[in-house]
């Protein structure tokens, strides 16, 4: 009954990882228990309805476990959204500031019939960067944001106000 309770009793606190200073959500241990997995892709797939998506996009790497499951529960397709130069043939393509440097994001150019609802799934949202690149590309690539769903949210990071303009209005789910 208590998805939260639950989900968080299977995330793990990892300090000074990947450098020092950052505590480090290890998901892990949630993944490898079939009650806590089970629960928490059930209720991505619950969002899934919902939100009335048509199309689920899970962002590389560990949006990818959680989104395709998600996904197939809910009757519905799965799109990657991935790291340049992963993909075959012709993409769009989004670039995104990192702490040090950038980075950039792909997905397929017929990865969305026009106008179709898709609901982005990834693990952790921290500063929103990564989110807020997607929801341009996905947007760049034709299909409409039906909302953007995470299993954990790191509120003291901000990512959810910087994110408001590119949700535009769509929800943003922390389970
Ligand atoms: P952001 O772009 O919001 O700063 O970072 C979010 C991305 O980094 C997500 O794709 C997420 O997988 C990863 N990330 C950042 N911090 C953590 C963390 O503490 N735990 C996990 N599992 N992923 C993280």
């Amino acid at each position: 009954a208590d998805l939260r309770g639950l989900l968080l009793s299977r995330i793990r606190d990892v300090p000074d990882y990947p450098q020092p200073g950052v505590v480090f959500k290890d998901i892990t241990p949630l993944l490898a228990d079939p009650a806590a997995f089970g629960a928490l892709t059930g209720a991505l797939a619950e969002l899934c309805v919902r939100h009335r998506a048509d199309k689920v996009v899970g962002l590389e790497a560990r949006g990818f476990i959680l989104a395709a499951p998600a996904a197939a529960r809910a009757g519905l397709g799965f799109v990657p959204v991935r790291k340049a130069g992963k993909l075959p043939g012709v993409t769009h393509r989004q670039a995104y500031e990192l702490e040090y440097g950038t980075a950039e994001i792909e997905v397929l150019g017929d990865a969305f019939v026009p106008g179709e609802r898709v609901l982005v799934i990834d693990d952790v949202l921290a500063t929103g960067g990564t989110a807020e690149a997607s929801l341009e590309l996905i947007r760049r690539a034709g299909a409409e944001v039906a909302g953007l769903a995470v299993l954990m949210e790191l509120g003291f990071l901000g990512g959810r106000a910087r994110l408001a303009p590119a949700l535009d209005g769509a929800p943003l789910e922390a389970l």
